[in-house]
Formats: structure tokens, C-alpha cells, sequence
């Protein structure tokens, strides 16, 4: 790293981590006129929203993202660095019994699971199984949902419970959705509208032309390594910079001193396909026990506006494996728990003591964040940060 001794304190800030949060603070910083250097461990930036071109398409490397808000704040934020397309998620899930139902929980969806036709027909058949879930609930003294099993039922009910979250819920996480905190669900909507649009939120889309175009706009002009990992210079931080803006792993910074939190990592089998359009849709779940892997997603969906991609007669796929997370891996999703979750509320003390250290972004507040609320904080501590 050629900067580290020539100068005591040339940049500003030394922001670890070159994703979404590092990225768009060190652009509203250098905007401000502060001088910022971006350290990245991997060979590339973006975190996990980088992208490798196959075949002419943007393959979302670290899994499927697909940006999405109702902060018009936001949303205007990140055009203003690169044009998004409409892209529209609206996953399908391949269930137990072999069939595509659609997702989220629609009139859809109830039709193709108990025939229903009418969102009259769809409550009744709703408010049933409900009804019965409560009740053996309640016959085991449960009042109140403890977790995302019963969380679940005491929501769907039985039939959409086992046929569409369980075994994906636990393939993902790992864990029986009984020992699985509830609010995971949350971000699955029950609608008794034909509506497969998977958020509920007024924007949503994909940057034309891929994500690394909105992380290059961001760092346009910025210093940025790659390769230089935090650990190896973290004893003469404060040589380089007036402050840190650390994103990596909330325990490593604290070198794993009261343990290890616990992640999700993901796994990919990325496979070129020579057909223009494989299985019709950008992601397929496979909610069964049976399939080791979680979904497919086929790439080019993502990138669907107008029909030129279907032009393209090849096409990519990945197959999506969920395991736990061990030291050499990518962190993914945080374990949010209530073991893990006291002692990630440890280190948040810890780091609320650190001077001239900003944490934020999912690794370092370990916390599961979509794309939208990663930027909105990152403006927000910048904006109290840099006036
Ligand atoms: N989920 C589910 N069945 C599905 C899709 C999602 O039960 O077909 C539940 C599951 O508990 C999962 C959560 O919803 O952990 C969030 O899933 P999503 O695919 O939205 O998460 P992402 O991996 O995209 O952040």
C-alpha cells in the first residue's frame, strides 16, 4: 500500500470496505471536499452487490439484488449515479409437490394452492387454517408467536407454512424455523390482489448495465485499493487518516475477543446455458426438503427490459447453496438470533466507545439490510458527519 508512510494523515478518512455503505460515503465525502481512501480486501469493489460479465450478462457474483425503496431520497441518490431499468421481482417457488406456485402470498398463489378464486373464497380458506394453527397452538399454551414457525402458521396457516416457507427457511438458515426469530418473515407479504410483485415499495430496479456501474460512479475519482486487508494495517490507521469508516465484520474488528458471531454464507454453481431463455424467470425457490440448493437464478431476467436480452442465445444460471459461514468465507446474512444477537449488542457497545471510528453498512452493525436502507444511512451519518 504506497501511501501508508509517505505522509502522516493525507487522507480524511480511511473507509475499509468498497460496497454499497463505503462506497456512497466516500462519495458524498469527497463531494464535501474531504480526501478519501477506500481499502478493500478482495480483488474487486462492490462487496457483494459486484457483478462478472458471462456471456454479455451481468452475473450477480455474491447472489441476487435487486434494489428496491420508498425513499424517494434514495432512489433519486442512486440514479443520479446510474439509470435504473424497472425490473419487477416476482419469484416463483417450486414447492414439495412438484408445482410453480407464485410469490409472495397472493390471490395467486391461492388459487394455484386451494383453487380459490375470489379474495372472499381466499379469507375464509385463510381465516381456516389460521384458526386451526391457533388452536393447536393455544392447546399448547402459546399465546403470542415466539418464532418464525409460529410466526408463520399463526399468519398462512398449514398448507402455505409447509409447502413454501419451512424447508426453505431452514435450508437457508440452517436452523428449524422453531429456533429462527420471526421478523425474518416480515418481508413476506400476504395480498388478496393478483399482485406477484414481490416489495412493497414505489421504486425498484437494477442499474442498466449492471451494478459495478453504480459502484464505479460512486468511487469515480476516489483513491481505492484493493487487496489490503484491514488486519494488516489496523495498528497505523490513524498514520493514514483523521478518521475510519470500518464495514467489515462487527467481531473481527474487535478481534473476535468476546467470540465469533455467527453468518450465513452462500454458495453459487454458476453453469452457461446455450438456450436463450432457461426457466422463464429471473429466481425460482425451491421451497422442498429434497433439492440441496435454495433457488436459481437465471441473470439475464434481471436486465429484461425491452426483449433484447432473449436476443443473446446463451444464458447463465446459478444454483444457489446456503451453509454456514466459517473464517475464510464471505459473511452473508448475520445470524440474528438471540445468542448471536447478545453478543453482537457486546460489540455494538464496544464500538459506540471507539473514537473517530464510524461503523455501518451489514457486516459491521450485523444486521440483515437490504440495498435502500444501507445508502439511507450511509447519507444520513454523512450528512451529520461532514456539516
Ligand atoms: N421465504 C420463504 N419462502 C420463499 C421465500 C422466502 O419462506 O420462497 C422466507 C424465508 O424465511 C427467508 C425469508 O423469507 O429467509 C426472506 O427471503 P428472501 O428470499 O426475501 O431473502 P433474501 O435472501 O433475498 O434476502
Amino acid at each position: 500500500m504506497h501511501n501508508i508512510n509517505k505522509k502522516k494523515k493525507e487522507y480524511d478518512y480511511l473507509i475499509v470496505g468498497a460496497g454499497l455503505y463505503g462506497a456512497t460515503f466516500a462519495y458524498l465525502a469527497t463531494k464535501a471536499g474531504k480526501r478519501c481512501l477506500v481499502i478493500d480486501r478482495r480483488p474487486h469493489t462492490g462487496g457483494n452487490i459486484f457483478c462478472e460479465e458471462i456471456e454479455g450478462i451481468n452475473v450477480h457474483k455474491y447472489g441476487a439484488h435487486i434494489f428496491h425503496t420508498s425513499d424517494k431520497e434514495v432512489w433519486d441518490f442512486v440514479n443520479s449515479i446510474v439509470p435504473f431499468n424497472r425490473y419487477t421481482n416476482c419469484p416463483v417457488a417450486k414447492a414439495p409437490d412438484g408445482k410453480l406456485y407464485n410469490l409472495p402470498f397472493n390471490m395467486n398463489t391461492f388459487y394455484q394452492m386451494w383453487g380459490v378464486t375470489t379474495p372472499e373464497e381466499a379469507i375464509n380458506k385463510l381465516d381456516a387454517q389460521r384458526h386451526d394453527a391457533l388452536l393447536s397452538m393455544r392447546r399448547e399454551g402459546v399465546t403470542e408467536p415466539r418464532n418464525l414457525e409460529e410466526k408463520a402458521l399463526s399468519l398462512v396457516g398449514r398448507d402455505i407454512y409447509e409447502n413454501l416457507i419451512k424447508y426453505y427457511t431452514q435450508k437457508q438458515w440452517g436452523r428449524p424455523c422453531t429456533e429462527l426469530p420471526a421478523f425474518i418473515i416480515n418481508r413476506l407479504p400476504v395480498r388478496l390482489t393478483f399482485d406477484n410483485n414481490y416489495f412493497k415499495d414505489s421504486y425498484q430496479g437494477i442499474p442498466i448495465g449492471g451494478y459495478n456501474r453504480l459502484i464505479e460512479g460512486l468511487l469515480e475519482g476516489i483513491d481505492v485499493q484493493t487487496h489490503i486487508d484491514f488486519n494488516d494495517i489496523k495498528d497505523k490507521w490513524r498514520d493514514i487518516a483523521a478518521k475510519l469508516v470500518y464495514t467489515g465484520p462487527l467481531d473481527e474488528y474487535f478481534d473476535f475477543e468476546s467470540g465469533r458471531l455467527e453468518w450465513r454464507t452462500v454458495r453459487f454453481e454458476t453453469e452457461v446455458k446455450n438456450t436463450p431463455n432457461w426457466q422463464g424467470n429471473a429466481v425460482i425457490n425451491y421451497t422442498d426438503h429434497i433439492t440441496p440448493f435454495t433457488r436459481i437464478i437465471e441473470h439475464k431476467h434481471f436486465e429484461s427490459f425491452g426483449d433484447e436480452v432473449y436476443q443473446n442465445p446463451k444464458t447463465v444460471i446459478s444454483r444457489e447453496y446456503s451453509t454456514e459461514f466459517k473464517p475464510g468465507m464471505e459473511p452473508y446474512y448475520p445470524v440474528n438470533d438471540s445468542k448471536n444477537n447478545e453478543l453482537a449488542e457486546k460489540y455494538r457497545a464496544k464500538a459506540k466507545e471507539e473514537k473517530d471510528v464510524i461503523f455501518g453498512g451489514r457486516l459491521a452493525d450485523y444486521r440483515y439490510y437490504d440495498m435502500a436502507p444501507v445508502v439511507a444511512q450511509a447519507i444520513s451519518i454523512a450528512a451529520t458527519e461532514l456539516t
